[in-house]
C-alpha cells in the first residue's frame, strides 16, 4: 500500500480542533502511510485553566493554559500518529466580540497576508497533495476558525501546489440524529430552529446531504479519534462528544464529511477518498 509522496495538511484553530473535525482522516490516512501535517494556528490561550477555571475568571492563567494544551496537544497527536505538528503560535482570540479579539498578537487581530505567507513556507516545505480547513464561517464562526479559514485560503493561492482543498462540513441529518441521542443520555443540546421561514439567529450549521461533495469512512479509526478527543482532557467540559463515553462515540462517528473547493484531478463527485484521483 504505502502511497508514496502523498501528504494531507490540516489546518485548524486551536489545541482540541484537530479531533473533533479530522480526528478519522488524521488516523486513516496515516495509517494508509500517508504523511499527515497538522498545523495549529493558535495557543488555545482563552481554553479552561486547570480545574475548570473559565477565562477571564480569577485564577485563569492563560501562560498555564497555553503550555497545558500544547501538552494536550503533542498527546493528541501521537493517539493520531500525526506525522508532523506545526503550530503558528498566535494568540487565541477568545469567542467573536471578547476583547481579547483585538489584543496585539491575537490571530484575529493578524493581517490574513501576514499569516498566509508563514503557512505557505509551510505548504512549499511539505507540498500537501490535499489540505483541509474550515468554511467561510469557520463553521461555527468562531473568530479564530474563520481566520484559519482565510489564511488557508490565501496560503493555497498564493503557492498553487494543493491539488485538493476541502472544508469540513456535517450533514443536518446527522445533527438530527445527534441530537436525539444527546437527549437520551440526559445531555442538554440546543436544537437548531427547523421551521421553515424560521428566522435563524445566523447561518445554520452544517449541509444538506446533497450538497456534502466527499464522505470518507473512518469507522476502524472511532477509538483513536476519542482518545485524541480525552487526550485535550482539560477541555473535557466543551467537547460534548466525550460525554458519549468511548464504544458510543465509536459505534456513531463512523465517517467524516466534507465539501470540496478545489480539485484538479477530476475525480468524480461524490467521492469517498480525499486521495481519489491521486493514486
Ligand atoms: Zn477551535
Amino acid at each position: 500500500m504505502a502511497e508514496r509522496g502523498l501528504t494531507l495538511m490540516a489546518v485548524h484553530a486551536h489545541p482540541d480542533d484537530e479531533a473533533t473535525s479530522t480526528g478519522g482522516v488524521l488516523a486513516r490516512y496515516a495509517a494508509e502511510g500517508i504523511t499527515t501535517v497538522l498545523v495549529t494556528c493558535t495557543d488555545g490561550g482563552c481554553g479552561d485553566g486547570p480545574g475548570g477555571v473559565k477565562p477571564g475568571d480569577p485564577g485563569h492563567d492563560p501562560a498555564a493554559v497555553v503550555a497545558m494544551r500544547q501538552a494536550e496537544l503533542e498527546a493528541s497527536c501521537a493517539a493520531l500518529k500525526v506525522s508532523h505538528l506545526e503550530t503558528l503560535g498566535y494568540a487565541d482570540s477568545g469567542m467573536m466580540g471578547w476583547s481579547t479579539n483585538e489584543l496585539p498578537g491575537a490571530f484575529w487581530n493578524t493581517p490574513v497576508t501576514e499569516a498566509a505567507q508563514r503557512l505557505a513556507e509551510l505548504i512549499r516545505r511539505y507540498r500537501p497533495d490535499v489540505v483541509v480547513t474550515y468554511d467561510e464561517n469557520g463553521f461555527y464562526g468562531h473568530p479564530d476558525h474563520i481566520q484559519a479559514h482565510r489564511i488557508t485560503m490565501a496560503a493555497v493561492e498564493m503557492t498553487d501546489i494543493p491539488a485538493k482543498v476541502y472544508w469540513t462540513t456535517v450533514p443536518r441529518t446527522a445533527f438530527a440524529e445527534f441530537g436525539r441521542v444527546m437527549r437520551e443520555l440526559g445531555v442538554e443540546w440546543a436544537e437548531p430552529d427547523e421551521t421553515p421561514g424560521a428566522d435563524a439567529p445566523g447561518p445554520q450549521l452544517g449541509l444538506p446531504d446533497d450538497e456534502i461533495t466527499t464522505w470518507v469512512d473512518t469507522s476502524s479509526y472511532g477509538a483513536q479519534k476519542f482518545d485524541a478527543l480525552a487526550a485535550h482532557a482539560s477541555q473535557t467540559e466543551n467537547i460534548f462528544f466525550l460525554r458519549l463515553g468511548r464504544d458510543r462515540f465509536v459505534d456513531l462517528m463512523g465517517r467524516e464529511t466534507f465539501v470540496r473547493v478545489r480539485d484538479t484531478t477530476g475525480a468524480a463527485l461524490p467521492e469517498d477518498d480525499l486521495f481519489a484521483g491521486l493514486r
